[in-house]
């Protein structure tokens, strides 16, 4: 049987969930159809051994890489999507990171719009998220940037002593915003009970600030909204002229079903949205769906990212060191000795031995390693993230094998920039290791550049803009060659930045006045429909 909804939506993350949060309120219906399940509150969700080592979380899906050899990507598909594991950091992206700059390895392209222009969303958006942090500390803060809506987490006594070196050796270390529902004034008031398992994990007291607590069970809320989970999403479908999507077609434990709907929207990550325009040829777009421009699924980005992580002899006080950041190298080195941009640092999350075993379990089976030993190295480990932003390159693309397989076809770009920043970090981190824990000569750090599993910040494969043969999307994230296709995720970017997405995500696709704004007058045009509602909303189980 066809079920008929005004708007549909395909997939429930950051993009996803805020749209359909934005547009609750106009008493359409509104379907959102998820591949995953409702994400399950157990114990397990902070288990290291489930999380990192087992993986009991992460897709068993297997992609492709350029030359056909398999992975599986660092993704997860719940309803929430990615965000349920995410490590909470939300911040914006910077005032030049909308124009276009050159970089070591080529220009990073101008966005349609200006910083000026998104700021007042980027305020909305960390009003909804519940973004801590403290302004005018980052150097890359406009002057005229909003208060936070909430006070910065307060530091560890560790990473308040790495603040202090830093500030030393005349860097401007700041509070990292961040998405936790955490009162360090008064804690018992919040939620946040500092666990010491949080980014890369879900929030079993739905403490961080997730899709499914920020927006998806609030859209529930509304007797328009519907999701329906265990909806694998293989194609979408048009009429005949392929100018208007009719439907979406998905696999189910009982077999194929067809949705129609007035609106459709894609918001299944960038990779797998662009798989789905991709699958769904007809005779109207030979080529995968408003592909007429061949710019599906290119211009894949995720952010050129190290470890950087310093063992000292003592133990590094901190069981919450994500707390911090540098951003004084963004767009390259403040005394001029280097003008390309660089990137930023980021503390990485407390890892306990078998959060660490689990990453390490790529390169050495966690049995070998005995747990008193993990145990002793993570309590020592001082470890930052260094991400410098992943330049579009068309030939850098997702493409779908005869079978729907996923194959991501990557070639890193220029990596100086990236390298110096790796460089510049460990510099700053061997010199706090050894003055501040007088251990010289008894420290080691090791950097290592993320592979092409880490597709945690996957953008860029639907870019938008003004011209049709450069793009897939317009301004409004509506598909150029269609009339009521869109897509809100993370692929509407046309470049990455170098600081974490889901936060111009939330903006872009729900709030700002282009997406859902957009779709609101359609969805008004929309003849009226019963509301419906099929069963409780399922968020957790
Ligand atoms: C471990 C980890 C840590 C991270 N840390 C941060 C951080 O600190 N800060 C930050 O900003 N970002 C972080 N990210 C990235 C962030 O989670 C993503 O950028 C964000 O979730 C992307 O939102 P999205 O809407 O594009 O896609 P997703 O959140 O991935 O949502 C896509 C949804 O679509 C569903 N779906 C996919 N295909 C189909 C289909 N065919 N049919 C139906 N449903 C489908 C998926 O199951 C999923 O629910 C992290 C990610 C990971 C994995
Ligand atoms: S640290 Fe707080 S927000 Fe993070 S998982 Fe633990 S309880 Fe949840």
């Amino acid at each position: 049987m066809t079920q008929h909804y005004d708007i549909i939506i395909i997939g429930s993350g950051a993009g996803g969930a805020t749209f359909a949060h934005a547009l609750a309120d106009t008493g359409k219906s509104i379907l959102i159809l998820e591949r995953g399940a409702p994400l399950p509150i157990e114990a397990d969700n902070w288990s290291s051994k489930a999380v990192f080592i087992d993986r009991k979380y992460r897709t068993r899906e297997e992609w492709l890489d350029k030359d056909g050899k398999s992975f599986i990507p660092n993704t997860h598909y719940w309803a929430g999507g990615n965000t349920s594991f995410y490590g909470a950091a939300l911040m914006r992206m910077k005032k030049n990171d909308f124009e276009e700059v050159q970089h070591a390895g080529g220009v990073s392209p101008k966005w349609p719009l200006s910083y000026a222009e998104m700021q007042p969303w980027y305020d909305k958006a960390e009003a909804l998220w519940e973004v801590h942090g403290a302004r005018h500390i980052d150097p890359q803060d406009q002057a005229d940037d909003a208060p936070f809506p909430y006070p910065p987490l307060a530091h560890d006594p560790g990473v308040l002593e790495l603040k202090a070196h830093f500030e030393e050796i005349g860097w401007h270390p700041s509070p990292l915003p961040l998405g936790i529902r955490r009162n360090d004034a008064n804690p018992p008031t919040a939620p946040c009970i500092r666990c010491t398992t949080c980014g890369g994990y879900p929030c079993k007291v739905l403490a961080k600030v997730d899709a499914r607590t920020a927006v998806l069970g609030p859209a529930l809320k509304y007797p328009n909204v519907t999701l329906l989970t265990g909806q694998m999403v293989e194609r979408i479908e048009t009429d005949a002229s392929g100018k208007r999507a009719t439907g979406v077609v998905a696999m189910t434990a009982q077999g194929e079903v067809t949705y129609t709907g007035d609106l459709i929207v894609t918001a299944c990550g960038a990779a797998p949205s662009a798989a789905l325009w991709l699958k769904s040829k007809s005779a109207a777009h030979p080529n995968g769906l408003a592909n007429g421009s061949d710019q599906v699924g290119r211009h894949y980005m995720f952010h050129a990212t190290s470890a950087v992580i310093a063992i000292a002899a003592e133990r590094f006080d901190s069981t919450f060191p994500k707390t911090l950041c540098v951003n004084d190298f963004y767009f390259g080195e403040p005394d001029g000795g280097y003008a390309y941009p660089m990137g930023q640092i980021q503390m990485l999350e407390y890892m306990s031995g078998q959060t660490l075993e689990g990453q390490l379990s790529d390169m050495l089976p966690p049995s070998i390693i005995p747990d008193a030993f993990s145990d002793a190295l993570a309590h020592r480990m001082v470890a930052f993230l260094a991400m410098s932003e992943d330049l579009p390159d068309p030939n850098n693309r997702v493409t779908v094998e005869a079978d729907g397989q996923i194959r991501l076809s990557y070639t890193f770009g220029d990596l100086t920039a990236h390298n110096r920043l790796v460089k510049t970090l460990e510099g700053g981190i061997s010199t706090f290791v050894t003055h501040h824990h007088v251990i010289s000569g008894h420290h080691f750090s090791v950097d290592e550049l993320l592979p092409l599993y880490g597709t945690a910040h996957q953008c860029g494969t639907l870019r938008y803009g003004a011209d049709p043969a450069m793009s897939v999307l317009d301004m409004n994230c509506k598909a150029h060659e269609m009339d009521n296709l869109y897509a809100v995720d993370s692929s509407f970017f046309c470049s990455s930045s170098a600081v974490n997405p889901t936060l111009t995500i939330v903006l872009w696709c729900g709030l700002s006045s282009r997406p859902s704004q957009t779709a609101r007058p359609l969805a008004r045009r929309c003849p009226p429909r019963p509301r419906r509602r099929r069963g409780p909303p399922a968020l957790s189980r």
